[in-house]
């Protein structure tokens, strides 16, 4: 163990100056903790790993890449870390992420700029870009982030690793920085399937800390990763929206499905009609929701506290100074769609069109076991492209965001490259399917 937290701790000084995927790194604390597993803990014995920095480690810096949470310090651990800890696994560092996760590139982090490990010039995606980034780039097999509207799909799409966002409630968030509540999935990045698999077993199960963790059994993820895909109905969406589709990047799709369907499963089309205003109807819900999660950075309780002459005036500069522009923005139009003049037409209403997406998906998969499709309209695109395009980089996300809005799992498996850059195949099951996920992205592979 404390050979491979030291090759781990190499590969970080070797690579991570020019990728800078890591905000904080522990050296002590993970030899330390190397020395202490022993294999009876099981399959992640000594195993190296990274959480995304909106994951609170007692001790241990935990900042969601904002200036409000500089030197926050948990007093307390997140359930994942913990169950982890007990699983044997040797936390090397946290991960670089868009700050308070709101982003889809990693450059909104007020602290570094995470680089793809395949081009330097390009983003990483994000908001867990970090995580992504140090697992493509081998310093850790595998790493924890979060997904609210596709932060773990999209980079594992850019970074060409695996990537699982699990169903809604199955991983606990205890501990997990909260955006946008309701949305907010923790999950892993890994090379392979089975590697998520495995992950997925330390981490999963009911946590009476957290009040929407689902009660449900645990279960082997393991299990089915062998049973191949004969029999098994793959679903494709008619008319899926396909503005911005990068051309090459269908095909890589379409050629994964193909292979899927050379090895015994069969296609089907299904609908889901309400596709075109799921992006639309997040980035009300998902602002609304942050709006209130972030009410609590007031300079009181956590983090930076600016100098100042009143208490309001307090309030006022800590917030002003503490937050980024992507957050600002955020809050500004969830405090809005929230507000008592506004709130019938825009929350409500988005809540009303989150039902309707919801449905889709059940009827959906009353005639499939799986949906696929690309998880990005594109591959990794250049660092500025569309960091002055809120609208542009919010379109990025129209394949992943339902899966939040629905509550579903869903994963991104690396299905090739185009100019060299990787693709991700997306998979979508209906909840608590992860099972099935895993196998075909075991069966692709
Ligand atoms: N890119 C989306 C956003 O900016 C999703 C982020 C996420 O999943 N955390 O909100």
């Amino acid at each position: 163990a404390a050979d491979w937290a030291k090759a781990s701790l190499d590969a970080v000084r070797k690579v991570d100056g020019e990728l800078e995927a890591f905000l904080t790194v522990d050296e002590d604390a993970a030899l330390s903790r190397a020395k202490a597993t022993t294999t009876g803990q099981g399959v992640l014995a000594g195993v190296p790993y990274a959480l995304k920095d909106n994951i609170c480690t007692q001790g241990m810096l935990t900042t969601a890449a904002s200036r409000i949470l500089e030197n926050y310090i948990p007093p307390y651990n997140a359930t994942v870390a913990n169950l982890l800890n007990d699983a044997g696994g040797v936390l090397i560092g946290k991960t670089n992420l868009d700050e308070f996760a709101m982003g889809s590139t990693t450059e909104t982090s007020a602290f570094k700029k995470t680089k793809n490990p395949y081009a330097k010039g390009r983003v990483p995606g994000g908001s867990s870009g970090g995580s992504a980034a140090a697992v493509a780039a081998g310093i850790v097999p595998f790493a924890l982030g979060s997904d609210t509207g596709g932060s773990i799909r999209q980079p594992a799409a850019f970074c060409g690793v695996f990537g699982l966002k699990p169903t809604y409630g199955r991983v606990s968030r205890y501990g997990l920085i909260a955006f946008a509540s309701s949305l907010d999935q923790i999950g892993p990045f890994t090379n392979t399937a089975e590697d998520a698999a495995i992950v997925m077993n330390a981490i999963s199960g009911y946590d009476k800390y957290d009040s929407t963790s689902a009660k449900v059994e645990r279960e082997d993820f393991t299990q089915d990763l062998e049973l191949g895909v004969k029999g098994l109905r793959i679903g494709i969406v008619r008319n899926l929206p396909e503005e911005g589709l990068n051309p090459a990047v269908k095909q890589a799709v379409d050629a994964a499905i193909r292979k899927l369907e050379g090895e015994g499963a069969t296609v089907v089309e299904v609908d889901l009609p309400h596709s075109e205003y799921a992006v639309a109807t997040y980035y009300l819900i998902a602002p609304a929701e942050a709006s209130s999660n972030l009410s609590r950075y007031d300079g009181v309780r956590f983090g930076r506290r600016a100098e100042a002459k009143s208490m309001i005036d307090m309030f006022e500069q800590s917030r002003s100074q503490g937050f980024g522009m992507e957050v600002k923005r955020r809050i500004i139009i969830g405090t809005y769609a929230l507000s008592s003049g506004y709130y019938d037409a825009y929350y409500k209403r988005a809540q009303q069109m989150r039902t309707l997406i919801r449905r889709d998906y059940e009827q959906a998969f009353e005639q499939c076991d799986v949906i696929l499709m690309p998880t990005t309209p594109t591959t990794a695109f250049p660092f500025g492209e569309k960091s002055d395009d809120p609208l542009a980089m919010y379109l990025n996300d129209i394949y992943t965001i339902p899966a939040n809005l629905a509550g579903i799992p869903g994963a991104s498996v690396p299905c090739g490259f185009v100019d060299g850059l990787p693709v991700g195949l997306q998979v979508l099951a209906k909840p608590f399917a992860e099972r099935t996920i895993l196998r075909v992205a075991h069966a692709y592979e």
